[in-house]
């Protein structure tokens, strides 16, 4: 039964652009990119938002552009990172690299935001 879902996927093409699903893991999308496009049309979000435009576009919004992350902060994220390389593979470890350094950055930003609001309403 699910050789014949997959045959019929397969005939349809993807679901996005129409093209072939040869060699793509998704039997829906022929790639990532059409798979996250026909998602993010479904909810209403922009796709192809990178991490780090992620990032950005959330420091803009707070006014917090330019707040740097502190040391120590880092610091602990950089100790987590030793210690999970000696048990995972490195494309995992950037990943988790590239996901905590986002979330430094956002908490940072909203730190700074969150200050400044106290500040205003005293
Ligand atoms: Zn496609």
């Amino acid at each position: 039964m699910p050789d014949i879902i997959a045959a019929i996927d397969e005939a349809l093409g993807c679901h996005e652009c129409g093209g072939p699903l040869e060699g793509s893991v998704d039997h829906d999308f022929c790639s990532e990119r059409c798979h996250r496009a026909w998602h993010g049309r479904r909810v209403g979000v922009t796709p192809e938002t990178s991490l780090d435009e992620l990032v950005h576009d959330i420091r803009v919004q707070l006014g917090a552009e330019h707040v740097e992350v502190p040391a120590e902060r880092r610091e602990e994220i950089g100790r987590a990172l030793d210690e999970a390389r000696r048990h995972l593979p490195d494309d995992v470890v950037s990943t988790l690299r590239s996901i905590m350094e986002t979330a430094l950055r956002v908490d940072a930003a909203i730190g700074d935001h969150e200050q400044r609001r106290q500040h205003s309403s005293h």
